[in-house]
């Protein structure tokens, strides 16, 4: 349940409606990312709930809202955060609800937008409770929320973003929720206390061996690595705490024991996801940045871990990794004419593919797991994680796919061989007397059934040989083969 005493202090329009936490759970600490090496990679569903008015009609300027591009964008964010942690996530697809009442969710404080309704959030959290897709990340996307840009409902896995931050950080920062993170400002103002009575004030200082000060481990968000810092959008201790529009810290406050913060432009303070960085519209989302710390890490999988909550994460929990190198939209086919209706396979965004060159006849295509003949050397097509043209993304004939991010997970064998002219046309074998690659050789010249007869190699006389196999799309393939005197 959300617990709404927290709430009315909302002041921001990037508030995230969850309450500080004043419990501290003790999860294991650590900042090496050598960390995750011991940690099983868990895959998780998601999906995406946003809430129309009425079927076909999405907003009242005809507007439609939630693609599967948004969708994808954000299912994109979420791997290209979590997976440093070992976590995996499968987009499974856009599922409208409707409901006229829940289109705008307001906590009927600080009523940002028009058409705002009086407060609703109670009956909506009862809505998206009661309407949650089993065995899924649910992430309901009202139109737009007053007072707030988030929540999540913590025994549930269900999390909701207004759909202008849907594609933003706020996503991240409500997931982390989910898996267990705080807010990074947590006690800040020094009135939280834990269940022993102390302050919940996280104090400044890094240094271990300063023992009447340091609590970064304990207290604040529980986690280590993070910066101690304000809510940056707020005045505190009556000074401002701002950050600016490079989300570099400009503020001048001061932690419960008046040490002046001391918060980095990245992951552990302005940038980070759990932080408040409304000033930091990209907060940690660029390539090449992340909004998460490895302590935050830590702590997710320490929730992941949690006897108590095995039930709760195996819900929506994929047991192998089968269904990433299935294709969310699109069909396998024999041909893809010119202009036909027959969508190639698509891949989900987020991760790094590489299509390599694969053989047999496998149209539909191989099962996971099934082994096939591939050349991982040979890649056809090379695709980025933070490739934005999805329509790029597809599934090559000939290809098995091998996802970068899974490497350590199932090996570097490419899934999934997709292959329908696998015939060679012609060929020739061409043997080399001398056992060294030179001119002295003879060429046999092989027709269509030759070529693919499977007792090629077995049929050869001892030697060295090049055996050249040309394919119906010209592609030419050339094997060495040294047969030994058995
Ligand atoms: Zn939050």
């Amino acid at each position: 349940m959300l617990v709404f005493s927290g709430l009315s202090h909302a002041q921001s329009i990037d508030w995230c409606a969850t309450p500080d936490s004043t419990t501290s759970t003790n999860y294991p600490q650590s900042t090496d990312p050598a960390y995750f090496d011991t940690q099983p990679p868990k895959l998780y569903n998601v999906v995406f709930r946003p809430i129309y008015g009425q079927e076909g009609y999405f907003d009242e300027t005809g507007q439609s809202f939630v693609s599967e591009e948004d969708a994808l964008i954000a299912t994109a964010n979420l791997n290209r955060e979590f997976n440093q942690f070992n976590i995996f996530f499968k987009y499974r697809g856009v599922e409208p609800i409707i409901n006229q009442d829940f289109v705008y969710v307001s906590l009927g404080v600080n009523n940002d937008y028009l058409d705002c309704p009086p407060s609703n959030y109670g009956d909506y959290s009862s809505f998206t409770v009661s309407n949650a897709i089993s065995n899924h990340l649910n992430i309901y996307i009202p139109l737009n929320g007053c007072g707030f840009s988030g929540s999540y409902s913590p025994d549930n896995s269900i999390a909701t973003v207004r759909y202008p931050r849907l594609k933003e950080y706020h996503l991240l920062h409500e997931i982390g929720h989910i898996f267990g993170l705080g807010h990074a400002w947590s006690g800040y103002t020094n009135t939280g206390q834990d269940s022993d009575g102390t302050w919940r004030c996280e104090r400044v200082t890094r240094d271990v061996t300063q023992l009447d000060e340091y609590n970064a481990d304990r207290k604040g968000d529980d986690v280590k690595d993070t910066a101690a810092i304000p809510k940056f959008n707020r005045p505190h201790n009556g000074l401002n705490n701002n950050v600016n529009a490079n989300c570099v810290y400009v503020g001048i406050g001061e932690d419960c024991g008046m040490s002046l913060y001391n918060i980095p432009p990245d992951e552990k303070g302005t940038l980070n996801f759990m932080s408040n960085g409304s000033e930091c519209p990209t907060s940690g989302l660029d390539p090449g940045k992340t909004g998460f710390s490895i302590g935050q890490g830590v702590r997710m999988r320490g929730k992941i871990n949690d006897p108590a909550l095995a039930t709760f994460f195996a819900a929506f929990e994929e047991s192998d990794f089968s269904s990433l190198y299935q294709p969310y939209r699109g069909e396998y086919a024999e041909v893809y004419y010119p202009y036909s209706s027959i969508e190639r396979p698509l891949f989900q965004p987020g991760f790094d593919y590489k299509f390599v060159k694969c053989y047999g006849d496998y149209p539909q295509p191989s099962n996971y797991n099934e082994a096939f003949n591939y050349d991982g050397q040979q890649v056809i097509k090379d695709i980025d994680k933070f490739e934005s043209d999805f329509s790029a993304i597809y599934h090559p004939d000939g290809t098995a796919v091998r996802i970068v991010q899974l490497d350590n997970v199932i090996g570097l064998n490419p899934q999934s061989c997709f292959n329908t002219d696998w015939f060679a046309t012609k060929g020739l074998t061409k043997r080399f007397h001398d056992n060294q690659v030179n001119n002295n050789y003879t060429i046999t010249i092989k027709d269509e059934q030759e070529i693919s007869d499977p007792n090629l190699i077995d049929d050869l006389a001892p030697g060295l040989y090049v055996i050249e196999k040309e394919y119906e799309d010209g592609s030419i393939e050339q094997t060495v083969i040294l047969k030994d005197n058995e």
